[in-house]
């Protein structure tokens, strides 16, 4: 059972009338996670698509759906093929697992069983996190820079989620988990930068975040504070007043590495707040992850790309789908991935051109295709 679960909205039951849910205006982000839809048949019937054809409530118990109405607002109503919609349902597609070929039949010997055991850990943990950490829930796999787990939540739950087999439950969010990780962080001045991620760190509290920025402002030798997330992205109202102000307030310098991963996602409420972002004085970058039926074309990522630095924001990274038990059917072959970034560089500024590149645990940075 994955844990990334959205915090404390997971009580409430999402709760909405039908036509009510096109339009969504929720006062605030958290209100936004506690209606958020989490059962794939009521996303289909919100959308008029045939859940017996599309769902599987198998996949579901793997990982559960977790879909704010802001994000559903953007996908097209009577569409199975719709890209965002495809990022979160939780498809009978996920239990084919083509990586997992033996399955069923019983090893025969000694060294097969030890191969498989290797295979299954390295499908739930794809990309090293778990010999890479420092103490509960702090993370360094390259040099210079730690990256912390914030939180366990996300503002939404992406299939292909290299971390929906992490074990959140062994790390304690909040002041008391911090505090540790903060103590190695002051002794270890080869760091000079820390990375906010999860789960998505913008599911806690502004109050909480305000305190651990402050504490990190207080370390000399930490200059830049980067935050990862989806939140904006799929709930754009939580760039609100009371982040903007500790975002101001930081002595380091702030990025935000933000994940869109198709133009469909970029709508009017979320240029509206990343503008804010940016007049805070935030350097915006995104990363994205090529989704085979999702973005996996170069017309859909130019447009991607042409949209973000409109937007003043940078494609930073396009990565190689991690290769997590669930997810397989997302993937894209190299090939096709070199031939849409070429087609990008013949066809964008530079800057407009994200770095393709596969995470492989163990390697001294994220490793290029
Ligand atoms: C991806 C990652 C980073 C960030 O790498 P950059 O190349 O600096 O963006 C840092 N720490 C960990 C553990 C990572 O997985
Ligand atoms: S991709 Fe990011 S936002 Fe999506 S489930 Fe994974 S950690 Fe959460």
């Amino acid at each position: 059972m994955a844990t990334i679960l959205a915090g404390e909205g997971d009580a409430v039951e999402a709760t909405f009338a039908a036509e009510g849910a096109r339009q969504p205006t929720p006062p605030t982000w958290q209100q936004a996670m506690k209606r958020a839809v989490r059962s794939g048949r009521q996303l289909c019937e919100m959308l008029q698509l045939p859940a017996e054809e599309l769902v599987s409530l198998a996949a579901e118990q793997d990982f559960p759906v977790f879909a704010p109405l802001e994000w559903i607002a953007r996908m097209r109503v009577g569409d199975p093929h719709d890209p965002l919609l495809r990022q979160v349902l939780a498809s009978p597609e996920e239990l084919s697992v083509a990586t997992e070929a033996s399955q069923g039949k019983p090893p025969t010997t000694a060294d097969e069983v030890a191969m498989r055991r290797a295979a299954h850990t390295s499908m739930l943990d794809p990309v090293g996190d778990l010999p890479a950490q420092r103490g509960a829930g702090l993370l360094q796999k390259y040099r210079g820079r730690a990256l912390l787990i914030t939180s366990g939540a996300c503002a939404v739950h992406c299939r292909y989620c290299f971390r929906r087999h992490f074990p959140y439950d062994s790390v304690e969010p909040g002041k008391v988990g911090w505090a540790r990780s903060l103590e190695i962080l002051k002794a270890d001045d080869s760091l000079d930068e820390v990375i906010l991620s999860g789960g998505d760190p913008l599911t806690v509290t502004d109050e909480q975040l305000s305190w651990l920025v402050t504490e990190l402002n207080a370390i000399p030798h930490i200059r830049r504070i980067r935050i990862h997330t989806r939140v904006p992205v799929i709930i754009p109202q939580r760039i609100c007043d009371s982040l903007l102000d500790w975002v101001e307030a930081s002595r380091a310098a702030m990025y935000f590495v933000l994940h869109f991963n198709h133009p469909a996602e970029i709508d009017l409420q979320v240029q509206q707040r990343l503008t804010k972002l940016r007049r805070a004085g935030v350097t915006l970058l995104n990363q994205a992850v090529l989704l085979r039926h999702v973005n996996d074309s170069a017309a859909i990522q130019r447009e991607l790309c042409q949209a973000l630095v409109n937007l003043q924001v940078l494609p930073y990274y396009l990565h190689q789908l991690d290769l997590v038990r669930g997810a397989m059917h997302f993937e894209v072959d190299d090939t096709i991935a070199q031939a849409i970034i070429e087609e990008l560089r013949a066809s964008l500024p530079g800057y407009a051109v994200p770095k393709l590149v596969r995470e492989i645990a163990g390697e001294r940075s994220k490793t290029p295709v």
